[in-house]
């Protein structure tokens, strides 16, 4: 969930000694290091709207400077925040409290691409869309694309666990990272898995470390799983009359034995938010929009893409496009990627949260978002990853009208009402510090308590981002 917020906790950028800015500058030399708070401050923040300046800011270049850096923190105390390009939405690179925030971004060499072994060895800081990209030139296949993809990074990505619209078919992040560098407070590296594409000797480092939100280690390398590119591709947008029936077409589609790539929703007031904003003409009686992509070989994909057409066709959509060039896919997807900017014409403001719930629970997860709208009087805009349950809610108010405490108790209902439905309070975006309350809620006081501990056995001290996520 993201709101404005400003930390009353903000502390200024003095909570180091002189002695522990000297060693700061010496191991970070030639502008590594920042401490001038006009170069620190916009370091206080990410996407998640929270703010807390930190004491100082270190770009370390390689695994060297981050275990002298952690060896050092550990010693001394210090908190440290890893940060990569700051585009989580819940504050997980925020200082609070201060702190030294450690910048992976000089560490960005995709270091390799072996088409032999279907792996990519890169750097924490690598640009998520230039590793698609390379892997793409070389006719290799990375399936996770966050609608971020084009402004993350691949570190940010693996601690977050972050998913994407391809998840329904190809899984999130986390089902790509083989193998982790990491550095644990005191210095110590670990490797875990490697390039292997199973490996199920000991207990699941990797799988401990991606998702962990920064708080156990800092990830220095990653090794990932590539896949064979996909020949070609294509996309339907299909416009219904009703949730019930979109939804009972999507049951069909799954039903018929195709698994497209991505399927996502948009509902009636999104509908009305992209209609406005003249961003496609639809039928004026269109009240639910379904956007799927299929992808295969080019033999396969024709006879699939009439399957899902037909499948749609006897479910009378109010409009159905075909997107099956590049050009004409870009053109239906741009009306996913539209809408977010177009919601704002209903208010100024948003809290936006990414529930997930058992797939069957679908539509009634977006009615329960609108009716905790509706009844605290503020604008609901629901959309998201149809395929595997992952709803992201924005509610829109007026904060100069006095309305945020509306959206927050909307908030508060829709994550009760998920919960009774056995889903989880965020999907992809993780918990940060704007999820804390209710990831607590969420996990109760057993596995709340087991986290902690793992935590104490790879940060003794407590220094990696405190106070985040568990
Ligand atoms: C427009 C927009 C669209 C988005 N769409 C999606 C989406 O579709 N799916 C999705 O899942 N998310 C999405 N997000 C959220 C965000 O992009 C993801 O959480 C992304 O993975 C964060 O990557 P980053 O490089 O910006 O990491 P940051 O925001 O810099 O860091 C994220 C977290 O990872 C930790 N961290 C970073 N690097 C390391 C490291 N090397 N070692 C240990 N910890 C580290 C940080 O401490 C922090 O807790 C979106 C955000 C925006 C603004």
């Amino acid at each position: 969930m993201s709101e404005e917020l400003s930390d009353s906790s903000a502390e200024g950028t003095d909570g180091l000694t002189e002695s522990q800015e000297r060693f700061l500058r010496d191991l970070f030399p030639g502008g590594q290091a920042l401490f001038r708070r006009e170069q620190t401050w916009i370091y206080g923040t990410d996407a998640g709207r929270f703010y807390s300046p930190p004491w100082a800011v270190v770009r370390p270049s390689g695994l060297e400077q981050v275990r002298e850096l952690l060896r050092w923190a550990q010693a001394e105390q210090v908190p440290l925040f890893p940060r990569a390009r700051g585009t989580n939405v819940v504050g997980g690179c925020v200082p609070r409290g201060g702190g030294v925030v450690i910048s992976t971004l000089a560490m960005e060499n995709i270091l390799e691409l072996d088409a032999r072994d279907f792996v990519a060895v890169v750097q924490p800081g690598v640009s998520s869309a230039s590793l698609r990209d390379r892997a793409q030139e070389a006719g290799l296949f990375y399936p996770p694309d966050p609608a971020s993809i084009g402004i993350s990074s691949i570190g940010g990505n693996a601690a977050t666990n972050a998913g994407g619209m391809r998840a329904v078919k190809y899984g999130v992040t986390g089902d790509y990272v083989l193998g982790c560098e990491a550095v644990l407070p005191g210095g110590k590296v670990i490797r875990s898995g490697g390039r292997v594409h199973k490996d199920v000797v000991g207990l699941d480092l990797t799988s401990l470390l991606v998702g962990s939100e920064g708080t156990l280690a800092l990830m220095t390398e990653l090794t990932l799983k590539l896949l064979p590119l996909p020949e070609a591709s294509a996309s339907l947008l299909a416009g219904f009359g009703s949730q019930t029936s979109g939804l009972e077409a999507v049951r069909k589609v799954f039903g018929s034995g195709l698994l497209p790539a991505a399927v996502e929703f948009m509902d009636r007031q999104a509908v009305q938010c992209l209609r406005s904003a003249n961003v496609y003409e639809m039928p004026g009686d269109t009240d639910f929009l379904l956007l799927f992509k299929l992808d295969g070989s080019r033999s396969c994909l024709e006879s699939d893409i009439e399957t899902l057409r037909q499948i749609l066709l006897e479910h009378e959509p109010k409009m159905l496009l075909a997107g099956k060039t590049p050009r004409e896919e870009e053109e239906l997807w741009e009306a996913r990627r539209a809408l977010n900017p177009a919601s704002f014409q209903l208010g100024p403001d948003k809290l936006s949260l990414d529930v997930t719930v058992p797939r069957g629970s679908i539509g009634r997860a977006v009615d329960l978002a609108q009716e905790a709208g509706g009844r605290n009087g503020i604008h609901t805009v629901t959309f998201g990853h149809l395929g595997d349950g992952n709803i992201h809610v924005n509610f829109i108010y007026h904060a100069e009208r006095g309305e945020a405490d509306m959206a927050r108790r909307a908030a508060s209902d829709l994550v009760q009402g998920v919960m009774r439905l056995r889903g989880t309070i965020s999907g992809e975006h993780g918990v940060g510090l704007a999820k804390l309350p209710y990831a607590k809620q969420q996990l109760g006081r057993d596995q709340t308590g087991i986290m902690r501990e793992i935590k104490r056995v790879f940060d003794p001290q407590g220094i990696l981002n405190p106070g985040k996520g568990y």
